[in-house]
């Protein structure tokens, strides 16, 4: 069992920071979450790693609809 990992995190729209649960057990994966404060869609990259499952890093962008 992989156990939630909380992160301190701040909105790339409005700059609150906020605790979000992050979980490794899903391993390396992008996530879209809304803020606590302002609602607005936060695009989060949980990044995980590959050797012992540990939570690498958690970047927060702004969800623009864009791909490339
Ligand atoms: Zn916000």
């Amino acid at each position: 069992m992989w156990e939630l990992i909380p992160q301190e995190v701040t909105c790339p729209w409005c700059g609150a920071g906020f605790e979000m649960m992050i979980d490794p057990g899903e391993g390396s994966h992008e996530t879209v979450h809304d803020c606590h404060w302002c609602c607005a869609p936060i695009v989060v990259t949980v990044a995980v790693s590959a050797m012992d499952g540990g939570l690498e890093s958690v970047t927060l962008s702004r969800e623009d609809g864009s791909d490339e």
